[in-house]
Parts: structure tokens; C-alpha cells; sequence
């Protein structure tokens, strides 16, 4: 039986999570497997039930799952706990290091009907359909650091193997084989050993995809190139500091960041979770945005189970949605028919027809 471990975590993940476990369970309502959903703590939720924000139960449930749904965890209240037990760190980064999921895959894509929704230029944003791919278990985030006291200074080390980066750029030329066959590689090449190895490792890899066009961006550059002229991107990849701020500012180009999506993959398994964070200022008000977590359980059900019609039956659902007109408040323009985030959850369910 396919096992989906859920994690609805903190702040609106709470919210959030339940409906498109709703939105799963009505779409997979008459397939012939029977998926089994099991719900975890983590996050601050784990911290004051059991003391730790990824407890071993959960990590093991995670292992043994398929998949994993994710809400999102951290806020106020465990901001005080020291790096190593605070959520976002002890949970986030220990089920991506423990599960290995190396590759977080972001797609960008502006819906005709939340143009408006948009802080850009319509002619801007109209036509931006790309993925970013950001690498997600070495580099910056993981390597040494360490805080000296005389003098008072710190460093954290970046650092990438070979192997870690050939895996990443890899994947980003299979994904482009079956989008618009471009890749462009991010680095600061100019500045960072790390980058000039990315570089040299992209180039080697581009040889065995010759239908793929490869270029190269430096992040700064890039960073500018998605707010001016966002649609010549088809697929990005870049390490994972470079890729943290890159896909934040790409989210502003589907609409909302309540609206992006986001799957983390080791192979077939994957960990889905929306691409914010627990929200704590909307949390408990039923108003979060629960598409992003929808779309990821659509993300969930063509990348890990292979069920490319049920996942797109939830896209087009979705687009149907905003179609009619129903908006959460974070995507509100007068007119809009404005929803609470079970309320959206119930709008997609009755749209999957
Ligand atoms: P955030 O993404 O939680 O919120 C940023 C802004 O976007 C807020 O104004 C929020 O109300 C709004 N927003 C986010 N998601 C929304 C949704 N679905 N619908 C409507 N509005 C939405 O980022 P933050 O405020 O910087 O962080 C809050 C907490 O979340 C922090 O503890 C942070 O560490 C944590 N965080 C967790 C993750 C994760 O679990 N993957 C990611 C980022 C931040």
C-alpha cells in the first residue's frame, strides 16, 4: 500500500495541510490502490509535544513513506531555542540531510487569471513558465561553521563535491529534455571556487544532452534578469544559498507565494511542502492560501507515484478555481469572490468534477 507520511508542522501548516490532504484523498477516491496517510509532529509542534522538532518516530515514518506532505514549521515562540534545536534547522534541514533529498524543484508558472495579482507589469509576468531547481543538501548551509570570540569574528565554509554537483546539473538537462530544452546554470564564477567547479561540471554534463542549450548566469545577474525579463528562463539550477533567494523572488512571478509549490527529491521519494514559511502572523484565522500545498500533492502524485491525469485533474482544478473567481486574501482584487483556506480546500475538491 502506498504510504504518504504527513506533516502538517506549525503556524498555518496546520491549516493548510488538511486540505489538500482533502483535495488527495477525493482525487484518489476511486483508485485501485489504497494510499495510507499517516500524520507526524514536527516543527515547534514536535518541540512542545515531545521535546525535539524532528523526533526519531518521525524521521523513521518519513523513511519508510513514499512520500512526504509538509506543511511548514518554525515561528516566534521557538525563536529563542539555540541553531541546532530550533525548527527550521533540526527539522527542515535533518529530514532533508536523513532522507538525502538533494534536489528542490520549483516550478514558475503565471496563471492568466492571477495576473493582476501580480506586483510586476503585466507584459513582465505574462508568459513566465520555468522551474527552478536549487540544490538542497550541500554548499553553504551544511558546510563547517564556527563563531570565535577573540577576535570576534565567524565563518561558514562552502563547499561541493564533484559528484554533488553532477547529480544536480543532471537532473536540471532531464527535465529540460521534455520542457523548452534550455538550462541556465547560476553560479558567481567570477568570485567563488565552488562556482568555477559548478561551471566546469555543467559543461561536462551539457556534452551528453546536445538537444539542451546551456548558458550561464552569475547570481547577481540573474537575480535582475527574472524581474526584467522573466520569460526568456525555461529551467534554472543553482546551489542551494543562491537557489534560497532566487526561488523567494521568483515566487513573486506566479502571483503569490501562497501559490508556489515545491517538491524536494531523492530519486522517486519525495518530500512536498508549499514554498513559504508557517505564516504565524494569518495563522489560526482560517485565510492562509492553501493552493501552494495543493499543487505540491499534484507535484507529489506525478513525480513519486506516477499519476500524471490525477495530478494535472488537480492543476486544472485549481485553474478552474481562480477562473470563477474565488480568491484567498493574500490574492484579493476588488470583484473577487474572497475565500478561507477550507473554504478554497472544499472549491478544488468540488472543481475536480
Ligand atoms: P512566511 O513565508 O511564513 O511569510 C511571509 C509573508 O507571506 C507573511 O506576510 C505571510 O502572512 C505571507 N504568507 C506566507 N504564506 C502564505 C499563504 N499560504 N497564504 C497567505 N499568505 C501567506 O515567511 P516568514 O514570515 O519569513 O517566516 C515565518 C516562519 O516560517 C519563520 O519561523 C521562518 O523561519 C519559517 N519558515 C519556514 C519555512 C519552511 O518550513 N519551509 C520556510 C520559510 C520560513
Amino acid at each position: 500500500m502506498p504510504k504518504i507520511a504527513v506533516l502538517p508542522g506549525d503556524g498555518i501548516g496546520q491549516e493548510i495541510v488538511p486540505e489538500a490532504v482533502k483535495v488527495l484523498k477525493a482525487v484518489l477516491a476511486n483508485s485501485p490502490e489504497k494510499f495510507e496517510f499517516i500524520e507526524y509532529w514536527v516543527g515547534g509542534t514536535a518541540i512542545d509535544k515531545c521535546g525535539k522538532a524532528l523526533p526519531e518516530e518521525t524521521l523513521k515514518g518519513c523513511e519508510e513513506a513514499d512520500a512526504v506532505l509538509l506543511g511548514a514549521v518554525g515561528g516566534p515562540k521557538w525563536d529563542h531555542l539555540p541553531a541546532g534545536e530550533r525548527p527550521e534547522t533540526a527539522a527542515l534541514l535533518g529530514l532533508r540531510k536523513g532522507l538525502e533529498f538533494y534536489a528542490n524543484i520549483r516550478p514558475v508558472k503565471m496563471l492568466s487569471s492571477l495576473i493582476d495579482s501580480s506586483t510586476l507589469k503585466k507584459e513582465v509576468v505574462e508568459n513566465v513558465d520555468m522551474v527552478v531547481i536549487r540544490e538542497l543538501t550541500g554548499g553553504v548551509y551544511f558546510g563547517e561553521k564556527k563563531r570565535i570570540e577573540n577576535p570576534l569574528s565567524a565563518y561558514d565554509m562552502m563547499s561541493y563535491s564533484a559528484p554533488e554537483i553532477e547529480r544536480i546539473i543532471r537532473l536540471a538537462f532531464e527535465i529540460a529534455q521534455d520542457r523548452r530544452k534550455k538550462v541556465c546554470s547560476v553560479d558567481k564564477a567570477n568570485v567563488l571556487e565552488t562556482s568555477r567547479l559548478w561551471r566546469e561540471i555543467a559543461i561536462k554534463v551539457s556534452k551528453d544532452y546536445p538537444e539542451v542549450e546551456l548558458s550561464h548566469l552569475y547570481v547577481d545577474n540573474a537575480a535582475m534578469q527574472l524581474v526584467r525579463y522573466p520569460e526568456q528562463f525555461d529551467v534554472i539550477v543553482t546551489e542551494n544559498m543562491f537557489g534560497d533567494i532566487l526561488t523567494d523572488l521568483a515566487s513573486m512571478l506566479g502571483g503569490s507565494i501562497g501559490m508556489l509549490s515545491s517538491a524536494s527529491m531523492n530519486g522517486k521519494k519525495g518530500m512536498y511542502e508549499p514554498a513559504h514559511g508557517s505564516a504565524p502572523d494569518i495563522a489560526g484565522k482560517n485565510i492562509a492560501n492553501p493552493l501552494a500545498t495543493i499543487l505540491s500533492a499534484a507535484l507529489m502524485l506525478r513525480n513519486t507515484f506516477g499519476l500524471d491525469k490525477e495530478a494535472q485533474q488537480i492543476e486544472t482544478a485549481v485553474v478552474k478555481v481562480l477562473d470563477q473567481g474565488y480568491r484567498t486574501a493574500d490574492l484579493t482584487q476588488p470583484g473577487d469572490k474572497c475565500l478561507g483556506t477550507k473554504e478554497m480546500g472544499d472549491a478544488v475538491v468540488a472543481a475536480l468534477g
